[in-house]
């Protein structure tokens, strides 16, 4: 029986035990943080990790104090009046920090820094990555989880490159993770102690959620801060992604007419904080791929790159390590067929989820930039719970 070597590409979320191959020569090379709340997937996180590391998943929380609970929402204001639109329930919900969250899932893998994929050969014994740095690295199964901009998706349609391709949401898109005055730092804090939405009739999206909180003093406290707008093709978008001021002055501009808090956050943000803007954002709509006998598939954003707006990307990426790795512990034995037979599996049910999912979120992210049309978003209507499910469950070990 030949043994099962599984080469994962992208040391991201979607990560399972096997050789992990990372293109960052560290979690901390990139400059950009940010966080994801985790609504519905509690429980497949735990599938995936061992007991000690279940334990600590509180620690990489935005605030590791924040106890989940039965009761927890997700509030949406309406940005102008300020009255509350919808408390999202939002049960059990946790937020973690990406970074913390990836250093300490990768505890006890086999992570390779600065290997960025290049090349990927399907071989008469299985498969072969090259790397940038001219080294290669043979295995059974390459599972691509290198995020939206996937290379191994491209490879996969290497054929019809145009299948490949992230399509375009007219909705442009400013973030940033910074420090705010003390009297918008306890404000926003205040409103909920995680995070908060708003929308109005401008048409403009906000989202705040307190990103790091263990400093003392509310100032030194950081919030991760999204703004998004509908796409208007006469902006000078190359300035916009190059300039930090000219960016900071055009949000600014958008939220100024917005109710306080929501008003006052990006006009705190020191304009030497690094942010960044997106012209457009992107998806990717999943659809079905050859993968090679069961040689080569992708996961995570991988395969099926959404918008952000209803936070599902991290929760699909772990179903999807969840999925695949049921499957491939399920295998009789170490065969072509076995193989072909586990990733197949898994393959049929990301095809319709990732699809379902990314299309859904496309909607939303167009109707809630549509104040006609906001309260009948899937983020008002469905909330943040997973397509067909009900909301999150209680944490292990009694944590409620
Ligand atoms: C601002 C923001 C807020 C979000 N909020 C939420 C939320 O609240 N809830 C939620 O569920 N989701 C949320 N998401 C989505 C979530 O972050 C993603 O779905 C999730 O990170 C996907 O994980 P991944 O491992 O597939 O990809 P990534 O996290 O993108 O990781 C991919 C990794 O692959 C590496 N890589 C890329 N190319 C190569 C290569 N050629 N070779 C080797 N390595 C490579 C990258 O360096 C990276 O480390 C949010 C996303 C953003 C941007």
């Amino acid at each position: 029986m030949e043994p099962l070597r599984v080469l994962i590409i992208g040391g991201g979320n979607a990560g399972i035990s096997a050789t992990v191959f990372e293109k960052d020569e560290s979690t901390a090379a990139r400059a950009r943080d940010w966080s994801f709340g985790v609504y519905w997937a509690q429980s497949r996180i735990e599938e995936c990790l061992t007991p000690e590391l279940n334990l600590l998943l509180d620690t990489v929380q935005t605030d590791p104090s924040y106890r989940r609970h039965a009761e927890s929402v997700l509030p949406v204001y309406h940005g102008v009046t300020g009255e509350i639109l919808q408390p999202i329930p939002a049960p059990y919900a946790i937020r973690l920090k990406r970074r913390a969250f990836v250093d300490m899932i990768k505890k006890g893998l086999d992570v390779r820094y600065g290997k960025s994929l290049d090349t990927i050969t399907v071989t008469e014994g299985g498969i072969t990555a090259g790397f940038k740095d001219g080294t290669a690295e043979n295995g059974t199964l390459l599972i691509g989880a290198e995020g939206a901009h996937s290379p191994t998706r491209a490879w996969l349609f290497q054929l019809s490159p145009e299948d490949a391709a992230l399509q375009k949401v007219p909705v442009s898109s400013f973030g940033t993770v910074a420090k705010l005055t003390r009297e918008t730092a306890l404000s926003l804090r205040n409103i909920h102690p995680i995070y908060s939405m708003a929308v109005g009739p401008d048409n403009v999206f906000v989202f705040a959620a307190i990103h790091d909180c263990t400093a003392e003093a509310p100032e030194d406290w950081t919030f991760m801060l999204l703004i998004t707008w509908n796409y208007d093709e006469t902006e000078d978008h190359v300035r916009l992604a190059n300039d930090r001021v000219f960016l900071l002055e055009k949000v600014e501009a958008l939220t100024k007419s917005l109710v306080y808090p929501f008003n006052a956050m990006v006009q705190d943000v020191p304009p030497e904080t690094r942010s960044w803007y997106s012209s457009q954002m992107t998806y990717w709509p999943t659809r079905p791929w050859d993968n090679r006998g069961g040689r080569v598939t992708v996961a995570g954003d991988a395969a099926h790159a959404m918008t952000f707006h209803r936070g599902q990307g991290l929760g699909n990426a772990v179903a999807d390590v969840t999925e695949l790795q049921t499957r491939l512990r399920a295998m009789k034995g170490h065969t072509r067929q076995e193989l072909a037979r586990a990733v197949g599996g898994y393959e049929k049910e990301v095809w319709k989820r990732g699809y379902d999912v990314v299309m859904e979120n496309r909607e939303n992210t167009l109707a809630v930039h549509d104040w006609e049309n906001v309260l009948r978003s899937p983020l008002l209507v469905k909330g943040v719970a997973r397509q067909g499910s009900l909301q999150g469950s209680p944490a292990q070990g009694g944590k409620e």
